[in-house]
């Protein structure tokens, strides 16, 4: 069988052929390719089709996905995510990012505020202005990272340029930071991301916030529970409303799938990023009530 693809390369299209033998057992898989997998076409019997994803199986998909890495990598050198120069293997992060943007990422420092972990210019108080007037419902809240220049540019990429693979140099940040603040984890029973509704998560293929929980909880070796909590509603993107909206607009947004699993619990619930706390602090009070017994919340950039 001789498979076409049309890739895209910073923004170019590519075609390139691949004669491989596909199984046609039915296994349900996620497709991610490096740069981005646009298009996949069969063509046997003379006859030319669109390739069914679900009809490839795992290993059939792992080949493919090595082949097209390396055929990428062999014609295409690789570039800064951020800048866009070219990175040289040594100092590049993961050869993702550049040392020099790396370093540019603005960390938070202490002392940080003891609701939403953002760093307070004030430290008479131990918490902002922002949070002495809102009622959030996590117990607290944390982040590495302050939501701007090189950060922003790179959790926007990872989320909506399908760059799924960047979750896993994101995710050190957080662990990095875990480890320098001596975060409880030792408490921490659950972790659990804050979940994408399934309209959003059929549009994205991934839930950005689970590839970060998987990486903290595999480095703490803590459960996951991905399905804890559930999105009843496609609420409107955040970042289009104001302050005031935000909590209403996530109101009643979500549910506990079970009791059980949660009851007595102390969970760390974990998202990209932290701006009002409404999200956080909805997710919150849903896993309250349903018998949580503290929740931590962290998130890569506030
Ligand atoms: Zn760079
Ligand atoms: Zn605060």
């Amino acid at each position: 069988m001789t498979l076409r693809f049309r890739l895209s390369v910073n923004g170019e299209r590519h075609s390139t052929t691949l004669r491989t033998a596909l199984s046609e057992r039915t296994h349900s898989t996620s497709l991610s390719v490096r740069p981005e997998f646009i298009e996949g076409r069969s063509e046997s019997n003379g006859r030319s089709r669109t390739i069914d994803k679900s009809c490839l199986n795992c290993y059939d998909m792992n080949m493919l996905r090595k082949f097209l890495n390396t055929f990428v990598d062999i014609l295409y050198p690789k570039i800064c995510l951020a800048c866009k120069t070219k990175l040289k293997n040594k100092s590049s992060i993961d050869n993702l990012v550049c040392a020099g943007c790396w370093e540019k990422i603005k960390r938070n420092p202490p002392p940080f505020c003891c609701s939403c972990g953002r760093h307070l210019r004030n430290s008479i108080k131990n918490i902002c202005a922002d949070c002495v007037r809102k009622q959030l419902h996590f117990d607290r809240a944390f982040s590495p990272c302050a939501y701007e220049g090189v950060t922003k540019e790179l959790i926007h990429m990872f989320k909506y340029k399908d760059k799924d693979y960047l979750g896993f140099t994101l995710s050190k940040l957080m662990i990095e930071f875990i480890k320098d603040y001596n975060l409880p984890m030792e408490f921490v029973d659950l972790v659990i991301p804050i979940p994408l509704h399934k309209a959003r998560l059929r549009e994205r293929e991934f839930n950005q916030a689970e590839i970060l929980s998987n990486h903290i909880a595999s480095e703490f070796n803590k459960r996951v529970l991905p399905d804890a909590l559930m999105r009843l509603r496609n609420t409107k993107t955040q970042t289009e409303l104001e302050i005031s909206e935000r909590f209403a607009n996530v109101q009643g947004g979500f549910s506990a799938a079970k009791n059980e699993d949660i009851k007595g619990k102390n969970i760390l619930l974990v998202d990209d990023v932290l701006t009002t706390g409404a999200t956080s602090s909805e997710a919150a009070r849903t896993l309250k009530n349903a018998g949580a017994h503290i929740v931590f919340v962290l998130t890569l950039a506030n």
